[in-house]
């Protein structure tokens, strides 16, 4: 069997270990000659443009994605060929713009935090006002880890946005005084199996994750638990979602509000390589291609994933190596620090903000998984984590 990612990042790249061991032929559709999933059969191409993408897709089975920016006219001109592309279109447009996303969950009756789609200054202004005098407002598209997110207090601070975003308008929120931040994967095959990894804590910084944190007991409640199963259930079905999903929710008391869906593995899922019996990747390569799929339960009581955001350029490099015995020296070091830790490199170009590797420890105790996770990418350069 042919499998097609459309992107080359990290995400593709951790989907080749699992399609070697599935015997899934992998190729991939890449932004550049030296993105993160080269190792794979890799074509460089615009994935933005369509004769590009038809020809890439000429000869595989499945089409499936390392991030949602295919326009949909693309997706829809696959489809229409026969291909099988998964997830679908039209679940993938709402990925692709949070005012759809919400008007959409809105639909499905997901527990959403208060929102308005805001045109103009007044708009805005009222809405800041019935939200208690503070609001969250979103650029609706192509914002990631953090970026085309506002802390408003009135409309004045977000003029710039709105004068740009012209009719489509920006999306308002109310500032959720969220405990913490939480996110629940499945895998839903084109069969319509689902199966659930545990709920996972992730910790944010300036937007972006920092850490996650999953435990096969303790960190939820039951109740909590089965909600936050409940709501992804009825999101994947309620959109026809395959593959793997990612709802991003917050806490507040017992209750969950959803933030964000991701319809791909997600970052908040990267643990399961090395705590859990089946991995995000090998579940996203089954589910799409509609195979069974594998047990999702942990494989050790207490498993933290901590990015590596920044890094030292000695060991994060997307070209030629430089000096090796400095490379060799930095990721000994950090080898050295914990046995047990898992380290995973994506290939990219060590830059401020920029995630560009994880490391993963599973133990029998969640602040000791912790400790050494975050002593590992601190000696591999992770910003944002002492
Ligand atoms: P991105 O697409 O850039 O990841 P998100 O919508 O996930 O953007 O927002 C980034 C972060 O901003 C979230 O992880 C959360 O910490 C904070 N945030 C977003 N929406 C809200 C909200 N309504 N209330 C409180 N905090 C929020």
């Amino acid at each position: 069997m042919k499998i097609g990612v459309i992107g080359g990042g990290q995400l593709a790249r951790m989907m080749i270990p699992a399609s070697i061991n599935l015997g899934i032929e992998l190729q991939v559709l890449a932004e550049a000659e030296n993105s993160s999933a080269h190792l794979a059969a890799t074509s460089v191409g615009d994935y933005r443009d369509m004769g590009t993408v038809l020809a890439f897709a000429e000869n595989l089975d499945v089409i499936t994605f390392d991030h949602e920016h295919v326009p949909q006219e693309i997706l829809e001109a696959l489809t229409a060929r026969g291909k099988s592309v998964q997830p679908p279109a039209s679940a993938l447009a709402l990925a692709q713009d949070k005012l759809w996303m919400r008007e959409s969950l809105s639909k499905i009756g997901a527990p959403l935090p208060k929102w308005a789609r805001v045109s103009d200054v007044a708009e805005l202004d009222s809405f800041i006002q019935a939200v208690g005098g503070k609001a969250i407002v979103k650029t609706p598209i192509g914002g990631y880890d953090g970026k085309g997110v506002r802390v408003v207090g009135s409309a004045s601070d977000a003029s710039d946005w709105l004068s740009s975003s012209g009719s489509t308008g920006l999306l308002a929120e109310e500032l959720v005084p969220f405990d913490r931040e939480v996110s629940q994967l499945l895998a839903r095959s084109t069969t319509g199996e689902i199966k659930f990894w545990p709920l996972v804590e992730t910790v944010q910084r300036e937007g972006i994750c920092t850490l996650v944190r999953a435990s096969q007991q303790g960190l939820f409640s039951e109740g909590v638990q089965n909600r936050a199963t409940e709501i992804a259930q009825e999101i994947a079905e309620g959109i026809g979602l395959t593959g793997v999903l990612a709802v991003e929710m917050f806490q507040v008391g017992e209750e969950l509000l959803v933030n964000e869906l991701a319809m791909r593995p997600h970052n908040s899922g990267h643990w399961t390589i090395d705590g859990s019996v089946t991995s995000q990747f090998e579940q996203h390569l089954r589910a799409v291609a509609g195979l069974p799929l594998g047990s999702a339960e942990m494989t050790s009581s207490a498993v933290v994933m901590a990015n590596i955001i920044g890094g030292k350029s000695e060991v994060f490099y997307s070209g030629n190596t430089g000096d090796v015995e400095t490379e060799k020296q930095i990721l000994g070091g950090a080898l050295a620090k914990a046995p047990d830790a898992k380290i995973h490199i994506y290939g990219k170009d060590a830059r401020k903000a920029r995630k560009v590797g994880h490391v993963t420890v599973a133990t029998e105790s969640l602040p000791e998984s912790e400790r050494r996770a975050v002593a590992v990418a601190v000696a591999l350069g992770a910003e944002n984590l002492s």
